[in-house]
């Protein structure tokens, strides 16, 4: 294909977050019209039991319907005449990429389950769409694992875009990579390196609060590292802190949340520390002092606080006492 941006550039704009949703989409656009001979580029999206939150997020990304529409075809489970659908692409050869979204049936008699294995095998590539898909080996029970009990036996290479939810941009960008060049470079867990090579941490705008100590305490406070609130920034790897939600100016850390760790395999349990129990400074693997220190400084903040509760209780209590010594007299103080 003429003029097209060259694969290393492709992949240094897509890791610092220059190439937005619109321009992905335009990307694909000319890249499809070039192929004369597969004007559309086939996709089936194949979509199982999920609490649908990548779909409603990608789907209503302004132009994304449209575009989608015009350039691939979609089928899902409700397409009448799957079965002979899924036979007419086999005869075309392996040209389709498959997207599963969502956990599938165990069961046998599953018109799904019957068809999965036979799509795959026949598929150019799956995408393993959301944490239901990617990291299946939680799944409820009833359900397969899609890795193990069906990718692994095939040949079918195979992606994970895990998050909770997954950004429209790791999926049109895996989707143009595919197109414009090969099958993109994975980490050990399947996942694109190009979106999720780097820790929250390494792009947050509170990594400079992260290495002065400047940590905030209580959920609300504003502008502060949330490491001590149970940030997993430290030891999750994914684009958000470029990305932000949606093509919006927010997410999670800036919105005053802690990462929660969404796109790890581990979530939530996050090694039993659920979603905001605070990492280790071991197992925080960015340098900084106040991490290495933070059981200290942990310890000697406890310390403080607990001094500060109770020289606060005293002076409540003798303040109260000069009142009405009512349990339920809630002063002004109490309101901050
Ligand atoms: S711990 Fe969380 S808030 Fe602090 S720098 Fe890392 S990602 Fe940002
Ligand atoms: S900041 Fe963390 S919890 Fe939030 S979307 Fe990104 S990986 Fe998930």
């Amino acid at each position: 294909m003429e003029n097209r941006l060259p694969r290393r550039k492709f992949i240094q704009q897509m890791i610092i977050g220059s190439l937005s949703v619109p321009t992905l989409l335009e990307l694909m656009t000319s890249s499809l019209l070039a192929i004369t001979e597969t004007p559309k580029q086939p996709i089936i999206w194949l979509q199982g039991q999920s609490s649908g939150i990548h779909r409603s997020g990608i789907w209503s990304y302004p132009g994304f319907h449209s575009y989608i529409s015009e350039h691939f075809s979609i089928l899902s489970a409700d397409t009448p005449n799957l079965n002979s659908i899924a036979l007419e692409l086999s005869d075309r050869g392996k040209q389709h990429i498959l997207i599963l979204d969502g956990y599938f049936s165990d069961d046998l008699d599953d018109p799904i389950n019957n068809l999965l294995k036979d799509l795959i095998v026949i598929s150019r590539a799956v995408i393993l769409l959301g944490n239901e898909a990617a990291y299946c080996s939680k799944k409820p029970e009833g359900f397969l694992n899609l890795e193990t009990e069906l990718l692994h036996l095939v040949e079918t290479p195979f992606l994970k875009l895990p998050g909770n939810p997954v950004p429209i941009r790791h999926l049109v960008g895996s989707l143009n990579h595919m197109i414009l060049y090969d099958f993109p470079k994975l980490d050990e867990h399947r996942r694109p390196v190009m979106f999720y090579s780097q820790r929250i941490c390494e792009r947050c705008q509170f990594r400079g609060d992260f290495e002065q100590g400047n940590f905030v305490r209580y959920f609300g406070q504003k502008e502060g590292c949330l490491y001590w609130l149970g940030c997993k920034g430290p030891i999750t790897r994914n684009s958000c802190a470029i990305e932000k939600w949606n093509g919006t100016s927010t997410w999670c850390v800036s919105a005053g949340s802690p990462c929660t760790g969404c796109s790890e395999p581990d979530y939530p349990d996050n090694n039993g520390l659920g979603l905001f129990g605070q990492i280790s400074s071991e197992s925080a693997p960015i340098n900084s002092f106040f991490i290495r220190n933070s059981s200290t400084l942990a310890q000697g903040a406890f310390a403080v606080t607990v001094s500060g509760v109770a020289i606060h209780a005293i002076s409540r209590k003798t303040s109260s006492s000069l009142k009405d010594e009512s349990y339920f007299n809630i002063s002004e103080d109490e309101n901050v």
